[in-house]
């Protein structure tokens, strides 16, 4: 108790563990980006030299994310992020590529359910859930039923890797299922990209979706993979930009960030992500030593996101007040995903693989700035608030 009163009073700055809700701007990224935020403010569109000079800014960052992605510069879009990339795939493939039905899973990211969850409501497409197991990952016999049986022409939209409690799916797994099945194979990869190397040349699947804002690059700025096989209309009318496809003068700074980060991340994956992990292991270590009743949720052990960690606790009077209390605490958590934190209000993940009323559940999430002090910090604190 004295020994975290000693702790507490050290830790007057913020503890950020949220880091998949969002990440903080990488000093680097934002060096990048100055100059087009400055004097370099060309509308990419204009033929003369400002004009030039930012157009030729946003065609090296689409090279530079396609290469490290493996895929070709034309299969790269730029977007506003995840939710954009994720809305255009779906609306894309039951409007342009002739899918009736779909196939998600109830743990999506709302980005995909609301849009699955539209499109079902206005007719465009019917709808089935795959089922989950209790570890959190799909039941792949379940989706090869789905797709054995349906006779209409499939959309396939699961996530690579879940933002709440971080099971990874095998993405050529299921891109093979539905090549074999001749459905669109749509991946959510917003937890990935950045995270993780792709080589997008030799992946079974129609389009990737990636947000620069989840590995220290600028919010509001994403990419839609679409495979150069996939041809789809426009979905954004007005200027041409982006090869006509999403018109709108572009986010310059943003772009130019996304690919600064990209980059970054790139470079020091193997380092940041050992770290990273290392850090996860620990907390994990910690709170099971300190707080014996803790549970952890998904398949933390097996193939999963080293950034999330996922737990929950006896449900008490202490307990349930645990997210504002930790804020109070200096510790920034969520519950699940950014949208339920502070409120708590239920996670639909949380609720599919393990419906046990009587637990709160924390998501935290690392980042390559997090600290072993940090982790010591919070588990100290969380043993006073359980
Ligand atoms: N999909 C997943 C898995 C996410 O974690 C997020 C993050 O919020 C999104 C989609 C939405 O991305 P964005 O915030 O860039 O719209």
């Amino acid at each position: 108790m004295h020994s975290m009163n000693n702790e507490l009073s050290t830790m007057s700055q913020r503890i950020y563990f949220d880091n998949a809700a969002t990440t903080s701007l990488d000093p680097e990224v934002l060096d990048a980006m100055m100059p087009y935020l400055t004097e370099k403010f060309g509308n990419p569109s204009s033929i003369y030299s400002y004009g030039r000079e930012t157009r030729m800014a946003i065609e090296n960052a689409r090279k530079t994310v396609a290469k490290i992605l493996n895929a070709q510069p034309s299969e790269i879009f730029f977007t506003s992020g995840g939710t954009e990339s994720i809305n255009t795939a779906i609306n894309a493939a039951i409007r342009d590529l002739g899918c009736k039905h779909i196939i998600s899973s109830p743990i999506e990211h709302h980005a995909t359910l609301h849009t699955v969850e539209n499109l079902y409501k206005t007719g465009e497409a019917s709808l089935s859930y795959v089922k989950i197991l209790p570890n959190g990952h799909i039941d792949l016999e379940d989706l090869e039923q789905l797709l054995s049986t349906g006779k209409e022409k499939c959309l396939v939209t699961l996530m690579h890797a879940n933002n709440e409690i971080g099971n990874i799916l095998n993405i050529h797994t299921v891109g093979n299922l539905c090549k074999k099945h001749n459905a669109v194979f749509h991946s959510d990869t917003v937890q990935t990209v950045g995270h993780f190397p792709f080589d997008l040349r030799n992946t079974p699947v129609d389009f990737i979706t990636g947000a620069a804002h989840k590995f220290h690059g600028p919010k509001g700025v994403g990419i839609l993979y679409i495979n150069e096989n996939i041809k789809i209309k426009p979905f954004v009318h007005g200027g041409g930009q982006e090869r006509n496809m999403r018109a709108g003068t572009e986010n310059l700074y943003g772009i130019v960030g996304f690919a600064k980060a990209l980059e970054i991340a790139t470079e020091n994956h193997e380092r940041d992500s050992q770290k990273i992990k290392q850090l996860k292991l620990y907390m994990a270590d910690q709170l099971k030593e300190k707080i014996p009743s803790v549970i952890f949720n998904g398949d933390p052990d097996c193939n999963c996101l080293y950034t999330v960690l996922s737990v929950s606790f006896p449900k008490s009077e202490k307990s349930e007040m645990l997210l504002f209390n930790l804020d109070i605490h200096n510790i920034c958590a969520s519950g699940g995903s950014a949208c339920t934190s502070g409120a708590n209000a239920g996670s639909h993940v949380i609720k599919s693989i393990n419906n046990v009323p009587d637990q709160v559940t924390v998501r935290f999430s690392f980042s390559k700035y997090n600290t072993e002090k940090e982790v010591d910090y919070v588990v100290n604190t969380l043993k006073e608030l359980i």
